[in-house]
C-alpha cells in the first residue's frame, strides 16, 4: 500500500533552525547540515511508512528499489550473521549490565528480538518494540518474547518511570522524530535509569574520508546522521546525563583469531559468557582492539552513548 505523501520536508530536529547547506545530493533526497548546530539529516525524508520499509526483505538483506549505492544488505538469517549478531547482543548487554543491574528493560527497534532473548535469559524483565510486523512475529513466535509488540515510535504507550533501562541500537538514525523518541524514552524511564544510543558517527574520519560512500549513508533508512556533540546535545535538551562514549567499528575479527578461529571463540563464549570476570575479558580485549585500529587508522564510526535520567 502506497503512502499518501511522497516525501515530508523536515526543520533541524536539535534547534529547530531551517538554514542549512547540502552535504550530499542522493536521487532526489539531500544530506543537509544545520548551519547553528551542525545536526546532519536527510531532507526530504520519503513519505513511505516504517511498516512499508521494514518488510521480511529488509531483515533478509534485500534493497530497497531507492537504497543508495555502494550499500549490501545484511541477511539476519544467513547462519554466521545470526551468530554474530547474538554475540553483538551479548556485548551490548555486558554494557548495559556495567551500568545497572537487572530489572525491566526496553528495547526499541528490537528487530527479531535476539538482544531480548539474551537479556531474559540473564534475568531481566523485558520488553521491546518494533515497527516491523515481521520481526515482531519472529520474536514473538520463534523466541517466545511475548512483551514484544507492534508500535509506532511516535507513540509508545508505557506508562511514565517503569524502565530502568532503555535501548536504541541502531535506531535512533532511522526515526523521522528523534527529539520525539527521546522525550518518550525520557518519561517511560525510571530517574536513575539508563539510556543507550548505538548509532553512525558522521563526525568519523572515516565517514568523511568515504564521503557519498561511507556505509551508513542509506537511504531510505537513515533519515539522521548524528555525532557526539549533537547527540549530546540533544540528550541534554530531553533530560539524560551522558555518562559514557565509546567509538567501534565493526568486528576487525582480531579477537576471533587469537582465540583459535571463529568456531572456538564462540563456544569458548557459550561456555563461559555467565561468568563475568570473563566478559570483562572479552570486553577490555575487544575495546583495546577497537582502540588500537581506531587510533592506527581512524577506523571508528560507530558511536555509543550511555546516559543517566537525571
Ligand atoms: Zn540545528
Amino acid at each position: 500500500m502506497a503512502s499518501a505523501k511522497k516525501y515530508i520536508s523536515r526543520n533541524c530536529e536539535i534547534c529547530s533552525s531551517l538554514e542549512y547547506r547540502e552535504v550530499h545530493r542522493i536521487l532526489e533526497y539531500r544530506i543537509v547540515e544545520c548551519m547553528k548546530c551542525h545536526f546532519v539529516f536527510l531532507d526530504p525524508v520519503p513519505g513511505r511508512t516504517p511498516v512499508e520499509i521494514y518488510d521480511e526483505d529488509y531483515f533478509r538483506g534485500k534493497i530497497a528499489v531507492e537504497n543508495t549505492f555502494n550499500v549490501e544488505g545484511w541477511d539476519f538469517f544467513e547462519p554466521e550473521n545470526f551468530r554474530n549478531f547474538l554475540t553483538q547482543c551479548r556485548a551490548r548487554l555486558d554494557r548495559v549490565e556495567t551500568f545497572t543491574k537487572g530489572g525491566t528493560l526496553l528495547d526499541i527497534g528490537c528487530g527479531i528480538g535476539l538482544f531480548l532473548h539474551e537479556a531474559k535469559s540473564r534475568g531481566w524483565h523485558v520488553h521491546g518494540i518494533d515497527a516491523s510486523p515481521f520481526a515482531v512475529s519472529y520474536a514473538r513466535q520463534e523466541l517466545g518474547l511475548e512483551t514484544v509488540q507492534q508500535m509506532d515510535v511516535d507513540n509508545l504507550v508505557y506508562d511514565s518511570g517503569t524502565m530502568d533501562a532503555i535501548t536504541l541500537h541502531h535506531v535512533i538514525e532511522h526515526v523521522i522524530n528523534p527529539r520525539r523518541l527521546l522525550q518518550s524514552a525520557s518519561r517511560i524511564i525510571k530517574k536513575g535509569g539508563i539510556l543507550v544510543i548505538e548509532t553512525p558517527d558522521i563526525s568519523s574520519k572515516r565517514a568523511k574520508r568515504a564521503g557519498l560512500n561511507w556505509k551508513y549513508l542509506r537511504i531510505p533508512e537513515h533519515l539522521n546522521y548524528f555525532s557526539a556533540a549533537t547527540l549530546n546535545r540533544l540528550l541534554e535538551q530531553t533530560g539524560f546525563g551522558v555518562l559514557q562514549r565509546e567509538y567501534a567499528v565493526e568486528s576487525t575479527g582480531m579477537m576471533n583469531a587469537l582465540l583459535g578461529g571463529e568456531e572456538k571463540a564462540r563456544s569458548l563464549y557459550d561456555q563461559w559468557s555467565r561468568c563475568g570476570a570473563f566478559r570483562w575479558a572479552v570486553r577490555s580485549t575487544r575495546r583495546i582492539n577497537e582502540y588500537i585500529s581506531g587510533k592506527l587508522v581512524g577506523e571508528f564510526d560507530i558511536l555509543t552513548v550511555t546516559a543517566r535520567k537525571r
